[in-house]
């Protein structure tokens, strides 16, 4: 970290603090770098300060929602599920997406509160839409999970016990991970993945295909679900390679016996590439946008209304 000498400076600590910034930002982009230090690296630190603290109160203020995203069969258009999606309503800078403050909540351990929020929220909303829509008799409820929380102790009896809480049945309830969280530690992965699988909660591979995975894991892990990563679905059209790997993907999951969704379905013609290869469900813009709770539960109840546009017709 670099810090070029200003009268501004007024005391050895200020110039020594503008060092140790401009070499976290160097560790940031590169271990072996260097960063010479500007006034945006300042405001950058100001603003995340703000965000962060903003963050730990944001929870008690009620600033912190739910969206909800419908995962639908693709051979009937009826709902399978819905994939709960964390939203910050921010008092000033309006609503923020999980990218602006996920990875800030990852380094300090408010992921952990925010997590469990997320699942008590998720799982209460679905026993309710179970109870109040029929076409929700039997649907899942899909929470992310971040590697944090699953390495925290505790997270199997916390899931139990907000299940319990909120009288959902385990199956109504699919975790989402990623290939580098599953991959992280093989041995704690088994460990809290059977551990899961014997409450008979969901088990999905988010974003699969991005990340770096080994196939062996698949049938050794008790996966059901195999997220295809949106990116191969809206590549799919121009690129031959992304359709191959779409085909791959799904005859993957027939023989593992797998369930598969993909991510990202944002066209006619992405749904009925996805049709001709008979795959089973579909989650993206064009089969519905994440929504908060009220226009969520209108779309599942608006059950025909959102079948035929899943059909295309
Ligand atoms: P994800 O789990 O892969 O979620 C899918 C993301 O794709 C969502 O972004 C969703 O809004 C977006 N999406 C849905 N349909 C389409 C489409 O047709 N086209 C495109 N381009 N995008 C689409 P979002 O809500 O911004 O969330 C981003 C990521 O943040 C999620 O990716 C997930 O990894 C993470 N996340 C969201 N909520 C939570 C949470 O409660 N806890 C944790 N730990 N992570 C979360
Ligand atoms: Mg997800
Ligand atoms: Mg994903």
């Amino acid at each position: 970290g670099i810090v070029v000498g200003d009268p501004m400076y007024r005391v050895p600590e200020a110039l020594l603090s503008a060092a140790q910034l401009a070499m976290n930002r160097a560790k940031a982009v590169d271990q072996s770098g260097y960063e010479v230090y500007d006034v945006s690296l300042h405001d950058r630190a100001v603003e995340r300060l703000a965000l962060e603290s903003g963050l730990r109160r944001a929870a008690e203020r009620g600033e912190l929602v739910l969206h909800y995203q419908p995962i639908v069969s693709l051979s009937d258009g009826r709902i399978a599920g819905f994939e709960a999606l964390l939203r910050w309503q921010h008092q000033e800078l309006g609503v923020l997406l999980p990218s602006r403050f996920i990875p800030m909540a990852e380094e300090t351990d408010l992921i952990l509160s925010i997590g469990e929020w997320v699942l008590d929220r998720a799982c209460r909303q679905m026993y309710q839409w179970q109870q109040q829509i029929p076409a929700l008799s039997s649907a899942t409820i899909h929470v992310n999970l971040s590697g944090r929380q699953f390495k925290q102790g505790g997270l199997v009896d916390q899931v139990d016990r907000i299940l319990r809480q909120c009288h959902l049945e385990p199956s109504a309830l699919a975790l989402e991970i990623t290939e580098s969280i599953m991959m992280a530690d093989a041995e704690l992965t088994t460990a809290v993945l059977d551990a899961m699988r014997s409450l008979g909660v969901g088990l999905a591979v988010d974003d699969f295909g991005t990340g770096y995975s080994s196939l062996s894991y698949l049938s050794r892990f008790p996966i059901d679900t195999l997220k295809i990563d949106g990116s191969f679905v809206q590549g799919a059209k121009e690129n031959a390679g992304n359709r191959k790997i779409i085909r791959s993907i799904i005859a993957l999951a027939r023989d593992l016996e797998l369930g598969v969704v993909a991510e990202g379905v944002e066209s006619t013609d992405q749904l009925a590439f996805l049709r001709s290869l008979h795959c089973t469900l579909g989650q993206g813009y064009h089969l519905g946008e994440p929504m908060n709770a009220a226009a969520a539960g209108r779309f599942a109840a608006q059950g025909r209304e959102a079948s035929r546009t899943a059909r295309g017709a």
